[in-house]
């Protein structure tokens, strides 16, 4: 017999608790709507409660993600439970985060907001009244619930609330749909900092190779690396090879790529990936976490064997969801273009930036494609759903192309597009109107006078740090390593 549907109703739904969700709700909390945060894990914060945070910054060192995302940043560090900013001339800034207590205060954030949480629930459906998305229906052990809301707001990763509700949506690049190779990033502990550091300093290992073809630069990190909090690896390319060849390492991938993380012997290993994903095919994505899996072992083997530093060093933590880079992206009233972040696009509707670099593991192929952006805007109708009303999205599916998103998807940057739609879904509510009709100049004071950076006091470049940190060249060379090589057995599970 089937059980009976309870309706359970909320001014604001929030469908994903991870960084764009987390502040979503948060933001239409603090602002005065009713929220219900639904979130299908039983933690909040999502894949940022096991990464660094990039791209506070810009390349020109200076802060463009304030508002919730700094707070958020502001109280870990209080607490002791992350690391200063570290400035970077790739990534622009790093600051690395203890997982556990973000989690810890991720919750506390959602109750002192007054957040309504329904946790271990997933969506299923999408309610759909002609052009308006009403709400959703999810199933937990208490069976299915149907939610009513005002606004809802697709913070899923994947687009679910939009694909479920006929809205349109695109999936991958436009070649082939391929997205970004997904990884399960795990933390080795016991990792002996200066062995590590010193194996950083010798020019043969190419630790990061985004800088060896700047003398200059590189000198200036070599300067600065041995009180580094936060180191981030990109290369090593000599001693992966060494291994493959040797029989040792079978990971479509020819770098390390991690980070030094501020506990000073932990390291992030990012280097699992499996090529081909479907982020939305549930065989895919069972044999992407099998292969994983799979692949962890032999990494940490060739870590402990090969690389400066990891001779002690043992298998600490395990993220606890795959790390999908990038799943359906939902089709907006703007699709934010590559063009528009290299040109470091201002625009009148502006409601939170970005300025980290489009940053592609390939789809299927290994290391990055990688170009420089200069700070750029996110407008507001990137994150309102074409053709339909009450419906917002934020993080990885705002409206945006894929060399787009692979920007944008950084944590602080999903965290400011939280904010936004947060706050856009509020005034909303408590103006009785759609979220198009809310005035823009409301929203953007609004975000201002919360703290957010929309543009409105970025500032000149930072010049001392500039001095000190150096910077690459605007249009540095191309990436180098294989291009997709995507083989059969890499997408065996395609039927
Ligand atoms: C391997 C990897 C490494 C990365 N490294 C970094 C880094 O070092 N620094 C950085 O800043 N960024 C990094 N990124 C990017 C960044 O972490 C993510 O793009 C960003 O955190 C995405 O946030 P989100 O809120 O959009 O999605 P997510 O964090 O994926 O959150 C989505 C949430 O929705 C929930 N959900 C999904 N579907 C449903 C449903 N149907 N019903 C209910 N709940 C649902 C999920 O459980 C999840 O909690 C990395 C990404 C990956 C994958």
């Amino acid at each position: 017999m089937t059980a009976p549907v309870t309706t359970l109703r909320s001014q604001v739904l929030v469908v994903g608790s991870g960084a764009a969700g987390l502040t979503a709700a948060i933001a239409a909390a603090r602002n005065g709507a009713d929220t219900l945060l639904v979130e299908n894990a039983g933690f909040l914060g999502g894949i940022s409660t096991t990464l660094p945070w990039l791209g506070f910054h810009d390349r020109d060192y200076r802060l463009i993600v304030k508002g919730l995302a700094l707070e958020f940043a502001q109280r870990l560090q209080a607490q002791g439970a992350a690391s200063a900013f570290e400035l970077d001339p790739k990534c622009a800034s790093a600051i690395s985060i203890d997982s556990h207590w973000w989690k810890i205060l991720a919750m506390q954030l959602a109750r002192e907001a007054g957040v309504n949480l329904l946790l271990h629930t997933q969506v299923v459906e999408t309610l759909r009244e002609s052009d308006r998305i009403t709400g959703v229906v999810v199933e937990n052990k208490s069976g299915r619930q149907r939610i009513e809301a005002a606004v809802t707001i697709d913070c899923s990763g994947d687009g679910d609330v939009a694909a479920r509700g006929g809205v349109a949506w695109a999936k991958g690049r436009t070649g082939d749909g391929l997205v970004q190779a997904p990884t399960l990033v795990f933390k080795l502990g016991g990792v002996d900092r200066a062995a590590f550091v010193a194996g950083c300093k010798v020019p043969a290992n190419n630790y990061r190779e985004w800088l060896s073809p700047f003398p200059e630069l590189w000198e200036k990190m070599m300067r600065r690396i041995d009180r580094m909090q936060v180191i981030v690896c990109g290369g090593y390319a000599a001693l992966v090879e060494k291994a493959r060849l040797a029989g040792e390492l079978d990971v479509p991938q020819t770098r390390i790529v991690g980070v030094k993380l501020h506990q000073p012997d932990e390291f992030l290993v990012v280097m699992t990936r499996v090529l081909g994903l479907d982020p939305t095919n549930v065989h895919s994505v069972t044999d992407a976490y099998t292969r994983v899996y799979g692949q962890i072992p032999g990494l940490v083997r060739f870590f402990q064997r090969h690389v400066p530093g990891f001779a002690g060093a043992n298998l600490r933590e395990i993220a606890p969801m795959l790390g999908i880079r990038e799943s359906r992206r939902v089709s907006g009233d703007y699709l934010l273009t590559a063009e528009d972040l290299i040109a470091g696009r201002q625009f009148e509707d502006a409601v939170s930036m970005g300025g980290y670099h489009i940053d592609i593991h390939r789809p299927a192929g290994t290391w990055v494609d990688s170009h420089n952006v200069r700070a750029y805007t996110i407008p507001v109708r990137s994150l309102i759903a074409r053709g339909v009303d009450g419906l917002l999205m934020a993080g990885k599916c705002l409206s945006a192309t894929h060399e787009a998103v692979a920007s944008t998807r950084v944590i602080p940057i999903c965290m400011g597009q939280g904010q936004a739609v947060g706050t856009l879904a509020a005034l909303a509510v408590k103006q009785s109107v759609a979220v198009r009709e809310v005035s823009l100049p409301l929203l953007q004071d609004t975000l201002v006078g919360q703290g957010a950076e929309i543009g409105r006091t970025v500032g000149e470049p930072d010049r001392r740090a500039i001095e000190e940190v150096g910077q690459l060249p605007f249009n540095e060379p191309p990436t180098t390593g294989d291009k997709d090589p995507v083989s059969a057995s890499e997408t065996a599970w395609v039927r």
